[in-house]
């Protein structure tokens, strides 16, 4: 090669990776999740940083333990290190308002990831599943499990478990669950023997599985003694994980005492490996490979100043205003489609859920 052409090839090169340089400079997007300690929010962070990163974006990625203050100083900081956008998977739907207030002085677009933010004009769109339907989904296939494993049991004896009252989307679930569940009560198809209804009773907060296991050991110790339990609506994989060591510490499952049909949702591995062994009965799937491509869909729509993809203008109403929203489609997973649904699609790998 002559001088001449290595000289041009190397200006060339230099201006390539300038030019790569500039389309990697999209300006940082901060991105507060609510815990660790639920295997989805972890999924949910790094499949955030895939994306925003391959688009183009530097990233700041928190997670605040569940605790209010430090999710707000979370959100503080990424306002004060010249976030563009902030994508925020609230602990508490309302207790950002005034955090949020500063974002939007400093035009600091906001996205709600999975859950919604309440009490505030600042968010531009929301990026979540249809949770209605989740818990339309979550009721489905706890009836679906008690006619399989009680058919001739009728009146069947159902606990209900909901969400955290602080989070939107508990109060989704729970009444896309009651949509079947509250006719076949009124039709006396099903009992609910600690009459316990409705999200001020049924609500666990902060998804606490600690919470629901100590409430289903009170429930099945005060109602439970002459007759079984045969079903539990719960909302979230952990809940249920808490629920079936209270019913296995009372010896369903073995013997006579046959395992309650337990919903969930998530398809967290423990819940995976429970469905395996024949504990939970079901759970929902909930891509977030596919909500972190929507969500940065968002974000680089909002901030190169074009329309984002929405297919919701209806349903979310944040007390103020009703934010847009894209909603994806929830899965129900049982022990007979999780191969499937969670392995064949490369979510997981076989190894992972052995
Ligand atoms: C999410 C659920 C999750 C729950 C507990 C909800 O806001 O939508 O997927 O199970 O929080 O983390």
């Amino acid at each position: 090669m002559g001088l001449k052409t290595l000289a041009a090839t190397a200006a060339m090169a230099l201006a390539l990776l300038a030019s790569q340089a500039a389309a990697q400079d999209k300006g940082l997007v901060g991105i507060a999740m609510p815990t660790k300690s639920s295997a989805r929010w972890i999924d949910d962070g790094n499949n955030m940083v895939k994306e925003l990163e391959a688009a183009g974006y530097t990233t700041d990625l928190q997670y605040a333990e569940d605790d209010i203050p430090t999710q707000l100083s979370q959100v503080e900081n990424m306002i004060t290190k010249g976030a563009k956008a902030l994508v925020i998977a609230s602990i508490d739907g309302t207790t950002l308002t005034n955090a949020l207030e500063n974002a939007k002085a400093a035009d600091i677009k906001v996205i709600a990831y999975d859950r919604l933010i309440r009490d505030s004009d600042a968010v531009s769109y929301y990026a979540t599943f249809d949770n209605f339907k989740v818990g339309v989904q979550q009721a489905e296939s706890l009836v679906k499990g008690l006619k399989e494993r009680f058919p001739d049991q009728k009146p069947w004896n159902v606990e209900l478990f909901g969400g955290s009252p602080d989070d939107n989307n508990a109060f989704f679930f729970y009444d896309g669950a009651m949509s079947v569940l509250q006719p076949m009560i009124d039709a006396g198809e099903i009992a609910i023997p600690s009459g316990q209804t409705g999200m001020d009773k049924v609500g666990t907060l902060r998804w606490d599985p600690a919470t629901a296991q100590s409430r289903m050991d009170n429930i099945l110790s005060a109602n439970y003694g002459d007759k079984p339990l045969h079903g539990v609506l719960s909302p979230y994989d952990g809940l249920s994980i808490g629920i079936l060591s209270s019913v296995k510490g009372v010896g369903y499952g073995s013997g006579d005492l046959k395992m309650p049909i337990v919903t969930g949702q998530d398809a967290e591995i423990p819940t995976v490996k429970s469905m395996a062994a024949g504990e939970q009965y079901s759970t929902i799937f909930k891509d977030t490979r596919e909500l972190a491509k929507v969500t940065v869909g968002m974000v680089d729509a909002v901030l190169q100043g074009s329309e984002p993809q929405i297919n919701d203008t209806k349903t979310y109403d944040n007390g103020v205003k009703i934010v847009p929203s894209y909603l994806l489609e929830p899965v129900p997973v049982f022990a007979d489609n999780y191969k499937q649904i969670l392995v064949d699609s490369g979510y997981y790998t076989e190894d992972q859920i052995k």
